[in-house]
């Protein structure tokens, strides 16, 4: 009997998912000593590490594991159900290293690639400034012609990594004013001097993993260019739409979590003298959380599915994303329920689900972008001239 759906998983990522499943006792024992102080979740990265899982994503001419995005989504389940921030950490370095993967140089490959699965240095994805989030193509930091190179001077917010990582993937304009059409990536070293990080951002949820703001005032040379003006912002939203399933499996794995949890609290704690769950109000909610589950992990391992094809998910994923990531709401939430006072106190696997999960509305879009995203294909779908249009 099953209540929650499973997806079949081919043999090489069932393996993935059991090397992440094998670090979960790991997970398990310090997850809420990481979210408490704050701390950087080592030894559970250190683990996944060794087990490949960090670089699972990247080719295995990089070093990399040469894995699907239907497996790297079965980690991030397996990952985000017991420590949320050890499953941020390792989807942060995915995102770091697509642009490069995607778009890189072969030196750029060589070098950067390599680094992050040889040699543990790890890249960061910088794009989001205080002032332009959900919208960057409004971004201030700068990117100027210099000796012969580039001089790139801003900000850049809530940095997953920040402070950590060896080199960034930095987003800036080459001409001001000019909207997408003048942004430009660079990949900057923090040995190239005029990198620095503030202190980590006191975070509500997601507490393992650093984000910061991370100052640049440095000089790169011209083969540092990652990405061309007027090419940028296209590498920066391909490599987002890859993160958004990856975004959409970690809070499933949050919905699960809380989900496991309270669905066994409810058989056993008894309340008027039967189990929660045979009080419809609390069955009937258990009921409805089971299956936005089961629909969402349909919809994220279809949509991943698709990517590993080589099919266009650009609006599969953003569904993937807004559908499984307010599932996931719905799911913390009635953990925190379900268990009443229990669930409001820490340390609780709920309380702190509760807290997590809010960051995946946040992160690699807001749920209003998806909704935009999926609106403005519509348009393009149906607008005069369209294959769907009015004839
Ligand atoms: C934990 C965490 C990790 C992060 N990691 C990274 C990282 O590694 N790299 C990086 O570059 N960034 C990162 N970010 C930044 C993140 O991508 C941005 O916070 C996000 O894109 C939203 O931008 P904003 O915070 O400026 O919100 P704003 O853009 O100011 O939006 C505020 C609100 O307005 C809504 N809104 C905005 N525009 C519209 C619209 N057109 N229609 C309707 N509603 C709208 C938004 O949905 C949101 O609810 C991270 C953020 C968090 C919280």
């Amino acid at each position: 009997m099953q209540v929650i759906w499973s997806p079949q998983l081919d043999e090489k990522d069932a393996q993935w998912r059991d090397a992440a499943l094998q670090v979960s006792n790991t997970l398990a024992r310090h997850a809420a000593d990481v979210d408490g102080r704050q701390r950087y979740p080592g030894e559970a990265v250190d683990a996944l590490h060794a087990a490949g899982v960090t670089g699972m994503f990247l080719p295995v001419e990089y070093g990399g594991g040469g894995a699907s995005a239907t497996a790297f989504c079965a980690v991030m389940e397996e990952l985000a159900q017991v420590c949320a921030s050890t499953a941020g950490v390792v989807a942060t370095l995915q995102l770091g290293a697509q642009p490069v993967l995607a778009v890189g140089s072969a030196a750029q490959k060589q070098k950067y690639l390599n680094a992050l699965t040889r040699e543990r240095k790890a890249i960061s994805f910088a794009l989001s400034e205080r002032e332009a989030g959900s919208d960057p193509a409004n971004m201030t930091a700068a990117a100027s012609r210099e000796r012969g190179g580039w001089r790139i001077r801003g900000e850049k917010a809530w940095i997953g990594n920040g402070g950590l990582s060896d080199s960034y993937v930095v987003f800036a304009q080459t001409v001001p004013g000019s909207g997408r059409k003048g942004i430009a990536a660079f990949i900057v070293e923090v040995a190239d001097g005029g990198v620095t990080a503030d202190a980590p951002e006191d975070k509500m949820g997601m507490r393992g993993t650093s984000n910061c703001t991370i100052r640049f005032d440095t000089w790169v040379a011209d083969d540092r260019m990652l990405a061309p003006p007027g090419e940028a912002l296209r590498t920066a939203l391909s490599a987002l739409t890859v993160g958004r399933v990856t975004v959409a499996a970690q809070a499933l794995g949050m919905a699960l979590g809380s989900y496991n949890a309270a669905a066994r609290r409810a058989t056993v704690r008894k309340a008027f003298g039967q189990p929660l769950v045979d009080h419809q109000g609390i069955g009937f909610q258990l009921a409805e959380v089971s299956t936005r589950i089961s629909a969402g992990r349909a919809l994220c391992y279809q949509v991943a599915r698709a990517y590993d094809a080589g099919e266009d998910i650009s609006l599969l994923g953003a569904q993937a994303k807004l559908f499984c990531t307010e599932a996931a709401h719905a799911a913390v939430d009635l953990g925190v329920q379900v268990f009443g006072g229990e669930g409001f106190v820490k340390p609780s696997l709920v309380e702190r689900l509760y807290r997590d999960q809010r960051a995946t509305e946040i992160y690699e879009g807001t749920t209003e972008i998806q909704k935009l995203v999926i609106a403005r294909g519509i348009k393009r779908q149906f607008q005069p001239g369209s294959n769907l249009g009015p004839a």
